[in-house]
């Protein structure tokens, strides 16, 4: 069964389980490797039979687990260069054959999965949302994102599921308690996606056909699941999308898993 699920998906953590039939990945590994381990039971997956991790960028809410999941089940690791020896840096060594060095735009399969890495704006060194053909669906995946390119659009327009960032709601931001250079950073256009922001993007995707959306990597003090679902729901109305009619709609939980 194709399948895309949040495992955890917020600022201090996230890792997304993507399957079909006979290939199970992860994209990124951002909480203890036992968190995870257990997370996969209730999918009645064992973390062994994890074909890869794709990782998007080296923060450690992405990483956290990689070296570790790594070395101890032998999984491989696919990441760009530069990406790959940040993780490298903060995870410890790798095994040689379990770094799978990718390229912005050139596809790479992991057993009968495809994946297309593409460009995304934010502060790391090399940022990569992906692009999933499952053989019978194709899902993406772009958290991360200080605002919408042409490029992410391209890339996500047809998926049939997305996961896309709904970070914070820029009010929040700015009345609340974060020193003036960290909403800087969040606010920037390599920092995080706003709720207005994600609306747009998902109304956008909508529009084009996707028909499965998780709103994800939610401000665990610049949102709520609320606010994040309410303003992506009334962009859809606006647009005459029928949230859970026309497309289903859902905001992912930071510690529990969420699919659609
Ligand atoms: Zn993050
Ligand atoms: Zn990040």
């Amino acid at each position: 069964m194709n399948r895309l699920a949040t495992l955890f998906s917020s600022s201090s953590g996230n890792c997304t389980l993507i399957c079909n039939d006979d290939t199970n990945i992860l994209i990124d590994a951002g909480v203890s490797a036992s968190r995870i381990t257990a997370a996969l039971r209730e999918f009645e997956l064992d973390i062994c039979e994890i074909d890869g991790i794709v990782v998007t960028h080296e923060h450690t809410d992405h990483i956290k687990a990689v070296g570790a999941l790594s070395r101890k089940y032998n999984i491989p690791v696919y990441a760009n260069a530069p990406t790959m020896t940040e993780i490298i840096a903060s995870v410890g060594d790798l095994h040689d054959r379990n770094i799978c060095i990718t390229q912005c735009g050139k596809s790479f399969d992991i057993r009968s999965i495809n994946i297309v890495p593409f460009s995304i704006p934010h502060d790391a060194v090399e940022p990569m949302g992906y692009t999933v053909d499952l053989g019978s669906s194709r899902v993406s995946v772009a958290t991360d994102t200080g605002h919408i390119t042409k490029s992410m659009l391209v890339n996500m327009s047809k998926s049939d599921t997305v996961l896309i960032e709904s970070n914070h709601d820029v009010e929040m931001v700015k009345n609340g308690k974060y020193p003036y250079m960290l909403k800087k950073r969040i606010l920037s256009d390599n920092g995080h996606l706003s709720n207005e922001n994600a609306a747009w993007l998902a109304t956008q995707l909508a529009l084009w056909g996707t028909k499965k959306i998780i709103l994800g990597h939610l401000s665990e003090h610049n949102n709520i699941p609320e606010k994040a679902y309410e303003t992506a729901e009334k962009k859809l109305c606006e647009n005459n999308i029928k949230p859970n009619s026309d497309v289903i709609l859902k905001v992912a939980s930071k510690s529990q898993p969420c699919m659609v």
